[in-house]
């Protein structure tokens, strides 16, 4: 059996019974997500009974939008191997490839999309949306410490797993980029992009972007965990863009009477239109947010102290 693991740098052509080889490994099962250029399905590994995840991606029906080339597949397989081992990132555990499919078998994450566990629950509390974006800041840490920029971190492709812990995933759009490179091409989903990815598409002189593109992201994402709405959302898309690139979104809706100072200082820092501005991955981290919880340390000491007050009087 044919498994890319083995000959990971080779440049072959693809193997016409690697399919087969899926197929003699592993029990195909129901779907559990759809993206533009794949089909994921739940599937057991015969030998030991174990699920996991296999992400199909169909080369022979190229769309416009789903340009899931050969290359494409071969580069989002080479991100996820670079970003591999760590707790918030997906782990991609075997590859398959034939002619026309590429099989990518990953772990499985129970709980599905982060997107549809909101859906579910209308708003997360200050206290869970803590526990997700911390995960999300530093599972981004490590992927732009590897020289990466993921380009879609939304609520879809951030999976939880059976502790309900977070997974970043769909590498499709990642990008390794050299020391000080800037990008220039138009790619991520319309409500997630950045106002320097939309000035750079608009405007003949603008700079390009870089890492910054997936802070703002997590602004976008943290505020729609809180209040169940996006941002800058209009039914008009223009209307949308045009809020993005001028940075104009409010805390004024009802649902936003009931959230503390802390988080709307946070988003306030994360949504900041130049990216030179906006806050790091460090800083947002290092932010009162995550700091305004109990530590254990903490909780000890105020119960040690108690004992000892009551036991003096
Ligand atoms: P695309 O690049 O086509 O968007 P994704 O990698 O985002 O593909 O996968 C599409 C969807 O499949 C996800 O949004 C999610 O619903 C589901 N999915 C992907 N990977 C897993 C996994 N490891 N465990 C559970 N569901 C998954
Ligand atoms: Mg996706």
């Amino acid at each position: 059996m044919k498994t890319m693991a083995k000959e990971e740098e080779e440049d072959h052509l693809p193997d016409k019974d690697a399919a087969k080889g899926f197929y003699a490994k592993y029990e195909m099962k129901e779907i559990l997500g759809k993206g533009i250029s794949s089909t994921v399905r739940r599937c057991i590994e015969k030998e030991t009974g174990r699920e996991y995840a296999a992400k199909i991606i169909d080369l022979s029906t190229e769309t416009e939008e789903g340009a899931s080339s050969y290359e494409a597949v071969k580069q989002e397989i080479s991100i996820l191997r670079h970003v591999a081992g760590h707790p918030y990132i997906i782990e991609l555990q075997d590859v398959f490839e034939s002619s026309t499919f590429i099989f990518l078998v990953f772990e499985l994450c129970k709980h599905g999309e982060l997107f549809d566990y909101l859906t579910s629950v209308v708003t997360l509390s200050e206290k869970k949306t803590r526990y997700i974006m911390r995960q999300v800041f530093e599972g981004l840490e490590h992927i732009h410490s590897c020289g990466i920029v993921h380009r879609d971190l939304k609520p879809e492709n951030i999976l939880l797993d059976d502790n309900l812990n977070v997974k970043i995933t769909d590498f499709g759009f990642a990008k390794k980029l050299a020391p000080g490179e800037q990008l220039f091409d138009l790619c991520g989903t319309p409500g997630y992009l950045a106002p320097e990815t939309l000035r750079t598409n608009m405007l003949e002189d603008a700079p390009g972007y870089s890492y910054h593109i997936d802070i703002w992201a997590c602004g976008v994402i943290m505020y729609t965990l809180l209040v169940g709405c996006p941002p800058f959302w209009h039914r008009k898309q223009m209307i949308m863009l045009r809020n993005i690139m001028e940075g104009k979104y409010s805390f004024t809706s009802p649902e936003w009477a009931d959230v503390s100072e802390s988080p709307k200082d946070l988003i306030r820092k994360l949504l900041v239109v130049d990216p030179n501005k906006r806050i790091s991955l460090g800083e947002a981290l290092r932010h009162p947010f995550f700091l305004s919880v109990v530590s254990f340390e903490n909780f000890i000491y105020f119960i040690l102290m108690r004992f000892s007050v009551t036991e003096r009087n």
